[in-house]
Order: structure tokens, then sequence, then C-alpha cells
């Protein structure tokens, strides 16, 4: 048994925590910290309410800056925990692996760092921040997962797979991510608007022809048909698992492909032509000095409100291109989720759903040993199978689509 220590306490926490409850006769006592602590005691007390624990347990809040090192170290030695799930802010992710690499426990997040002051890395994104601390991981024996929520996370794990078991030779790797859910308001995201409205407001990188392609978002777009949720429209986008499949599959072109309507572009266009995104602070005829875009944050939906009315579907897999016994070939491995089915196990929407139960998988490939590689990973690579096959057991089936048509995937 491994204690987890669970960081942030939002929509992906949420259920982070239900799962991991759900697991904690293999995972141990169990921690939740975050900025806020009510917000952790809020978690713990739905976790309750569904009478999520399995066995009889620990879970705990605690009030944590998770930018101050030393205060993540702390909480670490203090709960005994022994893996780190960080599904706080992509801000706090350096603090906190670096407390992981002082106390020798195991880190994992599920998006890659980010600096509040800077739009834009440049690419391969993961060469900014995570992969400089790589030697003093494996200096340390840290097994330190990176972007191990659905996508970057599972989909990296997709490409593996297709490498692994389908393809000899990989020439293209699509990633498509279509929510085809309803949430019924007007406008909204489905995470945090400040860390989502910096995806789109940046350059689009994408990998091809062996070089970085830079794009503006919504400059490319094409449209898909796709498994349940049929034909829909993504386009291209910047997205972190681009930059570490790019390093994996040199080779190959790899892309990734956001569904969006046409009136959440419309609603996004208006606020970032006028300003309104904008993360440089103006001063109001009264003298008050606002950012823009923590004003728009403050007016939108609280994405975890989106949960109780949310329905339909997403979906979210790999389109990989290559040859197959000297023949050109491809396959689609996706993953469909419901948002309803999502809120009545634990409380929210798909889009969270599909992000929280990967990393607790990983925890429990960690606990297990299949996955304590004691070195920094991106999830490609790491044997993909033993993940896909938990995935599948705990609330994420995995298929595939293929010239030998559409099944489930099960290594049995
Ligand atoms: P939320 O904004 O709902 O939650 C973020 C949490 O981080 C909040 O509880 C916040 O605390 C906490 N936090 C912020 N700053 C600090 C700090 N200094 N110390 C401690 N806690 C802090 O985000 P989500 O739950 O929607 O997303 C969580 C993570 O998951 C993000 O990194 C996001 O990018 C990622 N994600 C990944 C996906 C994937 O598929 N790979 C998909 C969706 C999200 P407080 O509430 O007290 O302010």
């Amino acid at each position: 048994k491994k204690n987890v220590l669970i960081i942030g306490a939002g929509g992906v926490a949420q259920v982070v925590a239900h799962k991991c409850a759900q697991h904690n006769d293999v995972l141990g006592a169990l921690h939740i910290a975050s900025r806020t602590k009510s917000k952790c005691n809020d978690i713990i007390a739905s976790v309750h309410e569904k009478g999520a624990m399995k066995v009889a347990g620990t879970f705990e809040a605690h009030a944590l800056d998770a930018k101050d090192t030393s205060a993540v170290a702390d909480l670490i030695r203090k709960t005994g925990s022994q893996i780190v799930i960080n599904v706080g802010t992509p801000y706090v992710n350096m603090s906190v692996l670096d407390a992981c690499i002082e106390t020798g426990v195991a880190y994992m997040d599920t998006a890659i760092h980010e600096d509040p002051a800077k739009i834009c890395e440049t690419p391969p994104w993961y060469a900014n921040y995570e992969w400089k601390k790589r030697e003093a991981c494996e200096k340390a024996g840290v097994t330190a997962i990176l972007g191990v929520g659905f996508d970057p996370g599972v989909v990296n794990a997709y490409a593996r797979l297709a490498e692994d078991q389908y393809l000899d030779t990989i020439t293209e790797i699509d990633i498509v991510d279509i929510n085809a859910g309803s949430h019924g308001k007007y406008f909204a995201t489905n995470f945090d608007p400040e860390i989502n409205f910096r995806e789109f407001t940046g350059t689009v990188y994408s990998w091809q022809g062996g070089e970085w392609r830079e794009n503006r978002m919504f400059e490319v777009g094409k449209e898909w048909d796709l498994p349940v949720v049929g034909k829909q429209k993504a386009y291209m986008s910047g997205h972190d698992e681009v930059h570490s499949l790019a390093n994996r599959y040199p080779k190959a072109d790899v892309r990734f492909w956001m569904g969006f309507g046409d009136h959440y572009i419309n609603v996004f266009t208006v606020l970032k032509s006028i300003g309104l995104l904008s993360e440089q602070p103006v001063t109001t005829a009264e003298g008050l000095e606002v950012v823009p875009l923590k004003v728009v944050k403050a007016c939108l939906p609280d994405p975890a409100s989106l949960a109780p009315g949310y329905t339909g579907k997403t979906c979210i897999g790999d389109l990989v291109k290559g040859t197959k016994d000297g023949k050109r070939a491809e396959v689609f491995i996706y993953n469909v989720a419901d948002h309803k089915e999502a809120f009545n196990e634990v409380g929210s929407q798909g889009i969270s759903y599909t992000a929280g139960v990967p990393p607790v998988a990983a925890a429990i490939l960690i606990a297990n040993g299949s996955w304590d590689v004691k070195k920094m990973a991106n999830v490609e690579d790491l044997d993909p199978k033993p993940f896909i096959s938990l995935l599948n057991r705990i609330g994420l089936p995995t298929r595939v689509k293929d010239a030998e048509g559409d099944r489930a995937v099960d290594f049995g």
C-alpha cells in the first residue's frame, strides 16, 4: 500500500479523490491539500456521501500553498505520502515536483508547467521546465510521470499502443478531442477559463515534416467523422502531448485537434478581439487596476457547476497512420465517455472525469510496481498495456477501429 497526497481541489481533484477512495484497498491513507481547505473538506464529504471508500481508512484535508516547495515537502513527510497526484493549477508543477525529489516520493501531473507571466513557450514545451529535472529524478530514484490525464495522458499511451500492437512504422499521429456534450449555458469553459483561454491565445505548434510548424488558433479546421459523436469540426490546437510525442516519433507528423462549435468561436473571438482575454492589467476611469482575463473568469460559470446538467458524450482518440507488413495502414484508438454517467458516479462532468481517472490508474500501477520506474517519464515511454487494461476496468474503456472493424481493446 502507498499513501497518496492529492494536490488541488478543483473539478479534476474531485474525480481523483473519488477514484482513489474506490481503490483505497491498494492505495493507503488518502490526503488532499489545496489553497482553500474548505474545498478539500467538501470533496471528502462528497466521497463519504457516495460511500466511495472501498475499505475503512483515512481521508484528510489540508491547507497548502503548493508554490512553496518546503511546505509541500513538510506535508509529504507529515502525511507519510509516497505518491503525489498533482491536479492543482499548472502554475504549481515545478514546486511540487521539487518537493517530491527532495522527499524521494513519486510524482505525477496532468498538464505541463506554465509560467503565468508567459503566454506561449518555445517548443518542445517539456524542455523548458520538466525535462530539466530528469537527472535529478533519476539520481533520487523518483518516479515522475508527466501529463497523465486523458490528453495529455491516455492519448500518449494510445500512440504507443499503435506502435506496439498495430503498426510497423508510424507516419502520422492525429489526436482528436471532441466534446459533443451540452451544458445548457450561453457560454462556459469546461475547466479553469484562465488555463482554457491561454491554450487558445498562443501559437499553435505542430510537428510536421520533421520540424515545428506555427499556425494561429482556428486557422486550420477539418471535419472528422468519429464513432458515436459523428461528424464534428475540429481545429488544430497547441497541446502538451505534441511536445513529447514529437520526441519519440520524430519521423511522424504529430497534430492535435480540438472540436469547437461556431458559437464558442464567435464568443471567444469577440472576447479576444476587444482585449478581454488579456493578462495585462488595465486601469479603469475610477483608478481601479484590473486584469481583463480575471474579470471574464469571475463572470463565467464555475466549471464545476456545469456538472449536474451536463448531457451527451465525449470522444477522444488517436488516428495513427503508417505501415503494416509493408502496406499502408491506419488505426483509430479511442474512448467514449458520458457526462451524465460521470456525474452519477463521482459528481463531476465528463471532461473532469476523463482527466481524473488516468492519474489514479497511474497511482495504482506505481503502488503495484508495474509503473514504478524510478525516473521521469512521459506516458508514451511506459508500457501502455497495464494502464489501458486498468482503465478498462475503472471507467474509461478503450476501443479500436481499423480495417478489421470497431471493437473493444482487451488484453485478457
Ligand atoms: P481547477 O481550476 O478546478 O482547480 C485547480 C485547483 O488548484 C484549485 O482547487 C486551486 O485551489 C488549486 N490551486 C491553485 N493554486 C494553488 C496553490 N498555490 N496551492 C495549492 N493549490 C492551488 O482545475 P481543474 O481541476 O479543472 O484542473 C486541474 C488540472 O488538471 C489542471 O492542471 C488542468 O490543466 C489539468 N487538466 C488536464 C486534463 C487532461 O486531460 N490532461 C483535462 C483537464 C484539466 P483553490 O480552489 O483553493 O483556488
